[in-house]
């Protein structure tokens, strides 16, 4: 998949639209999702211009992984959802309903998540 320049979150990296930013360090961004499903619903994204998992997995450098999972880590001790309980997910490609091209993992917490898939339909 090519990365597409004009999808929602490079235009949040670039600044040319806001975010409820959490965190942000040298290669990672964390913001709130605009539409939570949960009370906890953090976004959080490589600068780098990777479309998912698959490609962040293949082409990232150390550093910029290191730095994803810690904040990841980092964001859920600051939001106090270590001792109820959390789940991180990563949705990649049409099977797995990805709407955005840039690689996000979601850090969800605060209410009883569930089962972990959806039967959908
Ligand atoms: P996914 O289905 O994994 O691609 O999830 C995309 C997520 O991005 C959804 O949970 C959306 O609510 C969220 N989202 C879309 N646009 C924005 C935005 N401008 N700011 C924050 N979150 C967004």
């Amino acid at each position: 998949m090519v990365y597409d320049t004009e999808n929602i979150f490079a235009k949040i990296i670039g600044g040319e639209i806001p975010c409820e930013k959490v965190y942000e360090g040298k290669h990672v961004l964390a913001f709130h999702d605009i539409a939570p499903q949960a009370p906890v619903h953090i976004l959080v994204i490589p600068k780098g211009q990777y479309t998912s998992l698959n490609d962040f997995s293949e082409k990232a450098s150390d550093e910029e992984a290191s730095e994803l999972i810690r904040v990841l880590g980092r964001l859920s001790r600051d939001f106090n959802i270590v001792e109820s309980g959390y789940r991180i997910l990563a949705n990649h490609g049409k099977n797995a309903h990805q709407e955005v091209p840039h690689f996000h993992v979601h850090l969800l917490g605060g209410r009883d998540l569930g089962g972990i898939v959806s039967h959908g339909g």
